[in-house]
């Protein structure tokens, strides 16, 4: 057995992300850039007015406070009028600024009668006012983004700025999850006698989704020495291999042995947590196995505590555990000594504080109360109860969380 914190660590340790791959920018969202991207041009590309007005030069506007207009330039238009010293050119937001203004008075503060603009009594302009410079915001040959960034609305934002319309990205790993036993039945199957519906297959795969990963559906092995060999040595081609249960002490839990047997060297089995003791992960030539107890809650669980953060890994981000939130208790929580517990618990904000409780029945055969979970309250090892008023440390599921009190709308 090793610790919770041991194998986390030991999973992170072995893996690497799977390569790259161009994508266009809105499906680099949510990824993670694999290059540094240079700026291929200034931003903004050439001095431009941030107002509607009139362009002038702040020296004529010293001597006289009366432009004769001489033109117009709107935004889209690349030539500006030829400017005289004592004219003013009406100019729109984005135009380019003509060559010798060096100040835009907003429409607001000038007086029009004619073609003649006057500056309003009491206004002073300043020298550049309202003129956006080239090169100002990004120089042609910055790096703008560095290699491993998270992409999110504003990186998509400026690589479009910049005339970029794709980056290289981490790919995403192939996951080939695998669900044992003779007793699992696909849902809209009947039901016979002694069977259940196989339903980690497709959480885990909604899982895998969720994470950013792609999942690759290997369906059921039975627990038996060939069905399980030529499933599993299918799996290993895949960039990560999950399986789900067969891996406790039962006669039929083979699922350890026939990875040896295909080459998986062991790194650990068995964790000190509840639920997920059961929890093996093993490597083969680069490629990691992680297997996961059957029952869905435990499978759930390690998933979301060493499986998501494995993923993220090999997507490249940097960032790959959750940040831990602290909830004070409003009931009170009891386990066993030992092993840390994921309590699954329901939260409410209220007083600028989380609230803790139990979302319901912790059995590990509680599936429902999952659905009314926000977060896992990570119960440490050494503790046996934890009384109400006491912070807890824990994981959300989700960042949307429940009002006490709402104010009226
Ligand atoms: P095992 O580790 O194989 O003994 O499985 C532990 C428990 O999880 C047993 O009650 C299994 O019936 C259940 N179980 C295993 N695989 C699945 C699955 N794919 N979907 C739902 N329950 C499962
Ligand atoms: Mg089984």
């Amino acid at each position: 057995m090793i610790s919770y914190e041991s194998a986390r660590a030991a999973i992170l340790r072995q893996l690497t992300t799977v390569g790259t791959v161009r994508k266009n920018l809105l499906d680099s969202l949510g990824r993670i850039a694999a290059e540094d991207v240079v700026a291929p041009i200034n931003l903004p590309g050439f001095d431009n007015s941030a107002m509607d007005g009139f362009a002038v030069r702040f020296i004529d506007a010293q001597a006289t406070m009366a432009f004769s207009v001489v033109g117009i330039v709107h935004a889209g238009e690349a030539s500006a009028p030829e400017m005289q010293p004592g004219t003013a050119v009406r100019i729109m937001t984005g135009a380019p600024v003509p060559a010798l203004c060096d100040a835009v008075a907003p429409f607001e503060d000038v007086d029009e009668d004619g073609l003649t603009i006057r500056v309003k009594l009491g206004v002073t302009l300043r020298s550049g006012q309202h003129i956006r410079r080239a090169a100002e915001d990004v120089r042609q040959g910055d790096t703008v983004i560095a290699c491993g960034t998270l992409l999110g609305i504003a990186h998509v934002c400026i690589l479009a700025a910049l005339g970029c319309s794709s980056v290289l990205v981490y790919r995403k790993p192939r996951v080939a999850i695998l669900s044992t036993g003779d007793e699992l039945v696909d849902p809209g199957e009947p039901l016979a006698p002694g069977k259940i519906y196989n339903s980690n297959s497709l959480a885990l795969a909604a899982a895998v989704i969720e994470a950013g990963a792609t999942p690759v559906l290997l369906g059921v092995a039975r627990d038996d020495h060939e069905s399980l060999k030529a499933k599993l040595a299918e799996g290993l081609d895949a960039d990560l291999l999950l399986t789900a249960a067969g891996v406790s002490m039962g006669d039929r839990d083979l699922v350890r042995p026939i990875l040896l047997e295909l080459g998986v060297q062991p790194v650990f089995w068995r964790v000190e947590i509840k639920p997920g003791k059961v929890l093996a992960f093993g490597m083969r030539k680069g490629k990691p196995v992680i297997s996961l107890p059957g029952n869905p809650v435990s499978a759930l669980v390690v998933f979301e505590e060493f499986v998501r953060p494995a993923l993220l890994k090999m997507l490249g981000h940097r960032r790959v555990f959750k940040r831990p939130v602290t909830a004070v208790l409003q009931q009170e929580l009891r386990k066993k000594p030992g092993r840390v517990f994921f309590s699954r618990v329901r939260l409410e904000y209220a007083d600028g504080m989380l609230h803790a409780w139990s979302a319901g029945n912790q059995d590990t055969g509680a599936l429902s109360t999952m659905l009314h979970t926000d977060a896992l309250a990570i119960l440490p090892a050494d503790r046996a109860t934890l009384g109400i008023g006491e912070p807890v440390a824990v994981h959300l599921l989700s960042d949307k969380i429940e009002m006490l009190k709402p104010e009226d709308d």
